[in-house]
């Protein structure tokens, strides 16, 4: 074969984190096992002792796990990956391991609502005090650094509104202020954003959503760019227990395989819906950063290979509007989560962020007739049939 480092990301995709196995499969095999057997109690011993390399019990390592932890860190451009049970898993694993009390960590405001929730509520009973900004700030986000910040956390594109966040230049706040900066790569995955290359700390991802991109699994990733940071998280993933599991762990290598070129699509369809989101009578504003009418297209243009397949939009109707889009959409499925092959649609404010209240979702960006929609790998001319006639009754 090619010098594996010097092949192309689509490439990568296909072949990453596989080796040699027994018998010759040219895919890991699914070591579905809660535990390994030991030669002796002094090959137990080594293997405890860290002087040889094996396998113990599947919550401390699994050959069919670490084969996509490989697979991930290589396209992330890391060092190694940990693989979780969720995307919370990952996030609360990194926070854990990070901060102690009466340390500081900063947020973006555009994050996903269990992770602010995570930050606000959980950590500040372990005295941990949190400040969030609007990242697309960048100003906002050097102001708030205190004596005590140790996380910069950053999620670009925000939820739902789609900010960017410049990550160089997060980077070098974080860099200054010796805190870590952690980036949520959810929406755009490395095949469109590489975060630890722009230097970002951790790059971590729920991986229920593009990486694994099938809407068939709950499950995350951390990437970490040195060993010693990889040995703490590992820690405290061992500890706070949250792994993923063998079978999810195959079917998300598999997913892999494919996301390079369900990326290539998802923005390709997403290029086009925006467009004629833009020129339909009841939408007021798109927001995509594929168009040129994103207020950061530029950094769009610097930081991503590629929009994306995340779009969200305002109608004209507000909020009842939103409502009869969703309750007439067929083709779409009127569904949370995202990244999956298949178009899903939500309207925030009568569903996942209607327990916020109106004032708290404004001062959120998530306007009454915000619709978000998750662009799947169908062909475009059958998403804009089903919108055109669902918009007809919104
Ligand atoms: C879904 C999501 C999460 C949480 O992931 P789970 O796999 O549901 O635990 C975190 N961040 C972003 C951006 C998400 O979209």
């Amino acid at each position: 074969m090619t010098d594996k480092q010097n092949i192309k990301f689509d490439s990568k995709c296909v072949h990453a984190g596989i080796g040699d196995y027994e018998f010759g499969p040219v895919v890991p095999p699914i070591y579905q096992t809660s535990t390994f057997k030991f030669k002796s109690t002094a090959h137990g011993a080594a293997l405890f002792k860290g002087e040889e390399e094996g396998y113990i019990y599947s919550r401390m390592g699994n050959p069919t796990v670490e084969a996509m932890e490989n697979a991930i860190a290589e396209l992330e451009g890391g060092h190694k990956a940990l693989g979780c049970a969720s995307g919370m898993a990952a996030i609360s694993t990194t926070l854990f391991s990070l901060l102690s009390a009466g340390d500081h960590v900063i947020c973006t405001k555009a994050s996903y609502g269990p992770t602010t929730t995570l930050i606000n509520n959980l950590l500040a009973k372990y005295n941990i005090e949190s400040t969030l900004v609007n990242s697309a700030d960048v100003e906002e986000v050097k102001k708030a650094v205190k004596a005590n910040t140790k996380v910069i956390y950053i999620e670009t594109p925000g939820n739902p509104t789609l900010e960017l966040t410049d990550l160089k230049a997060v980077a070098e706040i974080a860099k200054k202020a010796s805190a870590e900066l952690v980036v949520d790569n959810t929406f755009m995955s490395p095949a469109l954003q590489q975060p630890i290359k722009l230097g970002a700390d951790v790059s971590l991802h729920s991986m229920t959503k593009f990486l694994n991109g099938h809407a068939d699994l709950v499950a995350g990733v951390i990437v970490v760019k040195d060993e010693d940071t990889y040995i703490k998280f590992r820690k405290t993933l061992n500890q706070l227990g949250g792994v993923i599991d063998p079978f999810n762990a195959f079917l998300v290598h598999r997913g892999l395989k494919t996301l390079a070129i369900r990326m290539e699509k998802h923005s390709y369809n997403s290029i086009i819906i925006a467009n004629y989101l833009e020129n339909h009578p009841k939408v007021k504003s798109v927001t995509y950063p594929g168009l040129e009418s994103h207020p950061q297209y530029s950094l769009a243009e610097k930081q991503h290979s590629g929009p994306g397949g995340m779009i969200s939009f305002e109608l004209k109707g507000g909020f009842s509007s939103g409502e009869n889009a969703m309750n007439n959409v067929k083709f779409c499925q009127l569904a949370v989560s995202l990244g999956g092959v298949e178009t899903l649609v939500q309207h925030p404010a009568s569903m996942t962020h209607l327990s916020m209240g109106k004032e708290k979702r404004e001062s959120a960006g998530i306007t009454e007739g915000l619709v978000r929609l998750s662009v799947g790998i169908e062909n475009h001319e059958d998403i804009i049939n089903d919108l055109e006639q669902a918009l007809e009754k919104a």
